[in-house]
């Protein structure tokens, strides 16, 4: 058997762990990766709908029992043209895989489901934030990915994403924010501790969806990214099973809410009742002063 991973990331390990047979990966840009048995680079940039064709060609160059691909914008794209060209179903929550056979995490992984299929199928998958471990040697493919004509997508306008060098997937430590601030500009707060912590933030949907005040890719929960850092401190966050099924795996959750009732802290290792705007000043200075000896 051969299982296909297919990333523009280097943390793959959850791929990995699914992949059954041999680890072929297509890895699209110039990420660096272990763990598989062979890579075939794509050097291609653009629209991923333009160059959706030249993975299609790596992967069928070699067709594979199962293809694995990493769960985020590009690689949604990827999977989807793959399922189309090998009329293969996409497969999402993916928590177990072999030939025929998978068992699929829904609602948030409350409840699985197990599913059958004939032949390919293509899953995607949350990356982790370990690198998969290494192997003493990887046969690397060249690909003449320019041999292949992209789809004639062309780019029309771009836009700068102030926040796109954010990766929730691969940070040891993440502030959540909700709705528990009441103004954009107060989240430089978190932003503050999240400098002296050295953390990514994150947040709730509706800070995405109904506010605006921050990117699509920030957000946390079953609908947004699935993460599972040493550290998550969730501020004026309620603690809504469509967040936590996305945070819950955390090592250690911190929650920070003026409500003592809020269900946030029915997950928290550590609860801190208090208004957010005192609390969270207080702490970056305390970790500054910790810092500064
Ligand atoms: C199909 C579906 C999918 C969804 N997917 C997601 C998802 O992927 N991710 C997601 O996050 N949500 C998702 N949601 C929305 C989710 O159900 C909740 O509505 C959302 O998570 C609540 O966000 P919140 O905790 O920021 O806001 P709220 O629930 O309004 O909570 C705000 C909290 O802040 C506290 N607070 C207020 N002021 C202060 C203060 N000064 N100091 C300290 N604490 C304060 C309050 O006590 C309260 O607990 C989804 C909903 C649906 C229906």
């Amino acid at each position: 058997m051969t299982t296909w991973i297919v990333t523009t990331e280097p943390t793959i390990a959850p791929l990995c762990q699914l992949a059954v047979g041999e680890r072929h990966a297509v890895v699209v840009g110039d990420c660096e990766i272990t763990g598989v048995d062979k890579v075939t680079r794509l050097a291609i940039s653009g629209p991923a709908e333009a160059y959706a064709p030249q993975v299609v060609a790596a992967v069928a160059a070699q067709p594979g029992d199962i293809i694995l691909v990493v769960n985020n914008s590009v690689g949604r794209v990827y999977a989807g043209a793959l399922a189309a060209a090998f009329h293969a179903p996409m497969l999402t929550g993916v928590r177990n895989i072999a030939s025929g056979a998978a068992v699929l995490g829904r609602y948030g992984g409350m409840t699985f489901q197990d599913v059958q299929f004939d032949g390919v199928a293509v899953g995607l998958v949350e990356p982790g934030d370990i690198p998969a471990s290494a192997q003493s040697h990887i046969s690397i493919q060249a690909h003449d990915a320019h041999a292949i004509a992209p789809y004639p997508a062309t780019c029309e306008s771009e836009e700068t994403n102030a926040h796109a060098d954010i990766n929730l997937n691969a940070a040891r430590r993440i502030i959540g924010v909700g709705r528990g601030f009441v103004a954009k500009e107060d989240i430089d707060l978190a932003r503050q501790l999240a400098a002296v912590i050295e953390a990514e933030v994150g947040c709730t949907r509706p800070l995405v969806e109904g506010k605006g005040w921050m990117e699509r890719d920030a957000y946390l929960g079953v609908s947004g990214h699935t993460v599972s850092p040493q550290l998550y401190i969730a501020v004026g966050i309620s603690g809504q099973i469509h967040h936590t099924a996305g945070i819950d795996q955390s090592e250690t959750i911190v929650a920070i809410n003026n409500d003592e009732t809020a269900a946030i802290f029915d997950i928290a290792d550590y609860g801190l009742v208090g208004n957010l705007y005192e609390v969270l000043p207080k702490m970056t200075k305390a970790v500054r002063q910790h810092k500064n000896g």
